[in-house]
């Protein structure tokens, strides 16, 4: 590959599959980057996305958006986005505490919570038209390291395209994850399930009281095999509810996401006092419950296919418990590295060298959220057997809580990618597979 003073002689193709938080974010940065390279997000829903969730971006996911560009930080605000003040406030539910306050998480600046459709939208503008493709589901890859583009890309419409990297941001059912690790890497399901809606304030003032929503917090209840919350959304006109618990059994459906049968949550909620009833009220009034499976993939090898000219980002390369929620957070983080170091590409050989500096950084990283994750579950179900629902013992961990996902310098990450990625330009294993 010919270069002339620093630009390609062909245009790079990237493609990323999966349209979720993670690629948009990663096709903003590379297309404001490289407007000359060919950048392409193959989604399989065929239209927009409306789901009824609100997440939570902590301080972490709030800089990394700044460091991609201040344009995505900005979608946060233009999506609603409401700041927590306190950030998390942790309650008991069940037992003899019931309705206990047991504090404050204490973070470094407050949450974001955000109406997670909103959020899309507004980093959908982010993106020039022609770059997301929707309906088009990936079916299968392959790898040709002797063709001009070395990665084949088949649809399930049997279309076909090659580029010369794939991203696979296509969730925790991925099927670049799938052709990269096999089956033995595939989602399992957890015991728990949870219910979620996002209703308008007025309703939840309704449940709930006005007092307890004119507090923008993310609200926190833990109780015993279960864990509530309650935050708001879309500038606090509205507010989101979540019940989720842990210790069910098997998931015994096909689906991972059902319709329920609101008796069951009744029984569900019977232990858990005022806020239960509360809960009870808001879900019990929707034409239809629906429960959707704890499902997650903590442990993942590698992030990359053997040339490394296949890589997994967001719930694709690691998915974990929401309990600290953190998965968007890091889908974030994902797309802050990936555009660091693709950002450095100046040849289709720069593409190897840049991935694996991603994987090398990335992976341990994911690995500690997912651990903390998996512990926060046990924990804010009551289920950690030296804290139980005890709200004393739940103060003393306050101080420490989340204290995973807020402790990294996302600069000096960038700096490390940087540096790996000068050192082994060209090489074949930089930062490698391990
Ligand atoms: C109950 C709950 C609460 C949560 N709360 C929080 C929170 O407060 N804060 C937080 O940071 N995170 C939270 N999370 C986690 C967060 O939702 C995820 O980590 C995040 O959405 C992952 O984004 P993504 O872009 O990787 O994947 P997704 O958003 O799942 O996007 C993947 C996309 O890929 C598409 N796709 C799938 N297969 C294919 C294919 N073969 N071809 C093409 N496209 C395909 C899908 O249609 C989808 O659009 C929560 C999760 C749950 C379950």
């Amino acid at each position: 590959m010919l270069k002339q003073a620093g630009r390609m002689e062909k245009t790079l193709r990237i493609a990323i599959a999966g349209g979720g938080i993670a690629s948009l974010c990663l096709a903003h940065s590379l297309t404001t980057q490289h407007p000359d390279w060919s950048i392409q997000i193959y989604e399989a829903s065929p239209q927009i996305r409306d789901e009824g969730a609100a997440i939570g971006l902590a301080t972490n996911a709030q800089e990394a958006l700044k460091l991609i560009s201040p344009s995505l930080r900005e979608a946060l605000d233009e999506a609603g986005g409401v700041e927590c003040v306190p950030a998390v406030r942790i309650m008991v539910g069940t037992g003899k505490d019931s309705g206990v306050c047991v504090g404050d998480v204490p973070q470094p600046t407050p949450q974001i919570t955000v109406h997670r459709t909103a959020f899309w939208n507004a980093l959908r503008k982010r993106i020039p038209d022609g770059v997301l493709q929707l309906g088009k589901r990936l079916a299968s890859i392959s790898t040709d390291l002797d063709a001009e583009h070395p990665v084949t890309l088949t649809f399930s419409d049997s279309t076909t395209t090659s580029v010369d990297a794939l991203i696979g941001c296509d969730g925790i059912n991925s099927t670049v994850r799938q052709h990269i690790l096999g089956p033995d890497y595939a989602p399992f399901y957890t015991s728990g399930y949870n219910h979620r809606v996002v209703v308008p304030l007025a309703e939840a003032e309704e449940a709930f009281g006005k007092e307890y929503c004119s507090l923008r917090t993310q609200y926190g209840w833990i109780g015993d095999g279960g864990f509530l919350l309650t935050d708001h959304c879309d500038e606090g006109r509205s507010m989101q509810v979540i019940a989720g618990w842990s210790d069910k059994g098997p998931w015994p459906y096909e689906a991972p996401f059902v319709e329920w049968d609101k008796e069951r949550l009744k029984r569900d909620l019977e232990d858990w006092g005022d806020i239960g009833k509360a809960m009870l009220k808001i879900f019990l009034s929707r034409p239809t419950l629906h429960a959707a499976a704890g499902r997650t993939h903590p442990h993942t090898p590698t992030y990359l296919s053997p040339s490394a000219h296949i890589a997994l980002a967001g719930d694709a390369a690691q998915s974990f418990p929401p309990f600290l929620g953190a998965g968007a957070g890091q889908a974030i983080e994902d797309a802050l590295l990936l555009s660091t170091v693709l950002g450095l590409v100046t040849s289709p050989s720069d593409i190897p060298s840049a991935l694996r500096v991603y994987d090398s950084i990335r992976r341990p990283r994911r690995a500690a959220i997912a651990a903390a994750s998996m512990k926060a579950a046990r924990l804010m179900t009551g289920r950690d057997p030296e804290v139980g629902v005890d709200p004393e013992r739940i103060r003393g961990l306050l101080p420490v809580w989340k204290k995973e996902i807020f402790g990294v310098d996302l600069e000096g990450v960038q700096r490390e990618a940087r540096g790996l990625f000068e050192k082994g330009r060209g090489k074949s294993d930089v930062g490698g597979e391990s």
